[in-house]
């Protein structure tokens, strides 16, 4: 029934006008920034909606500030967030979602891999009554290796955090107001946007496309970020882990009392085990291998341990995970707190 409400309002929408908020967070991106401006604007601007542009600086150390700060001049669909320091593109995305005051809330990359003419593509299905429209990669122009990783953490994930999340969608999405306020009120400060986003529900739907090269510049995400990135989802959608390990300490635990109850047997009958008997005194190697296979997989499971005590730590200190600086649009609204 709500679904069926929301397709009757998009219809009515679809010929009215409405905001489009098209949120790009920025991280030393100079070489960019202008050719993706002109190209939001070619494709998203002068349609019969209308168009706020939300870049997030990102604590940018190159010219990326000054080039914001003019186009917010020029143009008051511009609205620039400046962050205090580099938080990160999860808390830039954030910081964005913070400000957003579009009726649809679109995430792109500021490096054109997220071509803006697919935004099109998934207003039509915002149209249709959707809520969530992600991008699916249709094949990734990435090392092989990159390739493969990527699949295995997906299909971890999923299996894991124990949610519908889509494979091979990143956080190039388009969102609807009320996702937005229900993501923008959830308490917790380690954000992983595109397993949040999976995780509110509404009515999904996934927009298949080719992602394109980075148009210039590098990138920002070496692979110690990406690693940092599957942690963060890892960790902070599952406590799965943590059964595991409990699994496999039980399991330890059982094999090595039914061993101990066969050792105390076979001692007792002084029956040899495998030719040779207890009472021979031997065994120093299988001692040191059993020693140390078990100390590496306490150690693993401390350091579990330790994940989650860090990230409650984290938590119950309630620190933003973004601080905004300044500003910048063309009502000149106030910064919004995370
Ligand atoms: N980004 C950011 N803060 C960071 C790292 C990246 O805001 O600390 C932005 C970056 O400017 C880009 C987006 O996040 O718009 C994705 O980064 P990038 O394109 O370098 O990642 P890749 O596409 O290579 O995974
Ligand atoms: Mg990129």
């Amino acid at each position: 029934m709500n679904e069926a409400r929301n397709v009757t309002t998009r219809q009515f929408r679809r010929h009215d006008a409405f905001l489009l908020s098209v949120i790009i967070p920025c991280f030393n991106e100079e070489e960019v920034l202008a050719a993706t401006y002109a190209r939001v604007v070619d494709v998203l601007g002068g349609q019969h909606f209308g168009l706020q542009m939300i870049f997030v600086n990102d604590g940018s150390s190159d010219s990326t500030g000054d080039i914001l700060a003019r186009m917010a001049t020029e143009d008051p669909r511009v609205k620039v967030i400046t962050l205090s320091r580099n938080f990160g593109h999860q808390p830039a995305v954030s910081a964005g979602l913070a400000n957003a005051d579009g009726a649809a809330i679109a995430i792109i990359d500021a490096d054109l891999q997220d071509p803006p003419r697919v935004v099109l593509d998934m207003l039509e299905q915002w149209y249709n009554g959707f809520d969530v429209v992600y991008g699916v990669r249709a094949k990734r122009k990435e090392s092989i290796i990159k390739r493969a990783c990527y699949a295995g953490f997906y299909r971890l994930f999923r299996w894991i955090a124990s949610i519908d999340a889509p494979l091979n969608a990143g956080d190039f999405s388009l969102i609807d107001k009320s996702v937005l306020d229900v993501i923008n009120n959830l308490p917790e400060k380690g954000r992983f946007f595109r397993g949040l986003r999976a995780w509110v529900g509404y009515s999904q739907i996934g927009v298949v496309y080719e992602r394109d090269p980075r148009a210039a510049g590098v990138t920002k995400y070496p692979f110690s970020k990406l690693l940092k990135l599957a942690a963060d989802g890892i960790f902070n959608f599952s406590t799965m882990p943590l059964r595991i390990v409990f699994v496999l300490g039980l399991s330890i635990s059982v094999l090595s009392f039914l061993s101990l109850v066969m050792v105390i047997v076979f001692n007792i009958f002084d029956v040899p085990l495998l030719g040779r008997r207890f009472s021979d005194v031997q065994g120093f190697t299988s001692i040191l291998l059993t020693m140390l296979v078990l100390g590496g997989i306490q150690l693993i499971c401390i350091g579990i341990l330790g994940e989650y005590i860090g990230r409650i730590y984290q938590e119950v200190k309630g620190r933003p995970y973004f601080v905004v600086k300044d500003v910048r649009d063309g009502e000149q609204s106030p910064p919004r707190a995370p």
